[in-house]
């Protein structure tokens, strides 16, 4: 076989098409702020120290990139620098969240440490917290073609057997066609981290998990976001922040003497 030129084998740029974008700022409510501060300070007032302590952010599921509010879930256990997340206590607290509610990340605070990093068991947690929020923050980002070499077109109900032996994919049709591309559409998933400190400052990172529908190809990654505080003239009032008091003493459960395989830093 003798080739002309090397141009012939160059493929043809696979055919996409942009469907949807994933969030690259964090937008929260201001009041969700407010909300996750005041914790940090009953957390402080209640047992007369800082704990960490984590909760989940919330959002309508027709606006899953804004964050609403904040929802406190029962904390495993609380330490002065150390908080745990696990998948168990992420469903039931997704079981008991009304209809138009969906978590969208987590935020966790670092407390009184000037700790102002993601440590590896944030990481973790972010993760587990993606496992289970991608299904609610999942989006369609694109059509993209499948490059198939080898694709087999075939008629149905008229061809045998051994065609189907043949090529690497294979498309039976109602009527005969000669031609076809694939297309497969790439779902994106998000879930956002904050960490705050009790002296008011705030981290944040937003986490990407993209998944082809039909190649099942699945990428993951990160990014230091910006948060963009948004003023939806709901304030957190008394009444509110007496019910926050009650959760506070109910769900964070301070542990003074934990075991030692259980600290781990931040
Ligand atoms: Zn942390």
């Amino acid at each position: 076989m003798r080739f002309k030129t090397l141009s012939q084998f160059r493929r043809t740029e696979p055919l996409k098409r942009v469907l949807g974008n994933l969030p690259q700022t964090i937008s929260m409510a201001a009041y969700a702020k407010a909300k996750a501060f005041k914790i940090s300070e009953l957390v402080r007032h209640t047992f007369k120290e800082s704990y960490e302590w984590y909760g989940f952010t919330l959002a309508d599921p027709a606006h899953p990139e804004f964050i609403i509010d904040i929802g406190l879930p029962e904390n495993n256990m609380n330490l002065r620098d150390y908080t745990t997340i696990g998948a168990m206590r992420i469903a039931e607290f997704h079981e008991s969240l009304p209809e138009d509610r969906i978590i969208n990340g987590w935020i966790h605070s670092h407390g009184a440490l000037n700790y102002k990093h993601f440590s590896p068991t944030d990481e973790k947690n972010n993760r587990t917290v993606l496992d289970f929020v991608a299904a609610g923050t999942r989006t369609p980002l694109a059509k993209i073609e499948i490059p198939i070499q080898d694709l087999v077109l075939l008629e149905k109900d008229r061809f045998a057997e051994k065609d189907l032996a043949k090529g690497s994919v294979s498309v039976i049709t109602d009527k005969p066609i000669t031609e076809a591309k694939i297309l497969e559409t790439v779902y994106g998933s998000f879930c956002y981290s904050i960490i705050i400190g009790d002296k008011g400052w705030h981290i944040h990172k937003i986490y990407y998990r993209e998944r082809g529908a039909l190649s099942g190809h699945t990428s993951e990654t990160s990014i230091t976001a910006d948060i963009k505080f948004v003023d939806t003239r709901r304030t957190l009032n008394s009444e509110e922040i007496q019910t926050l008091g009650k959760e506070v003493k109910e769900k964070i459960r301070p542990n003074l003497n934990p075991p030692p395989e259980l600290i781990e830093r931040m």
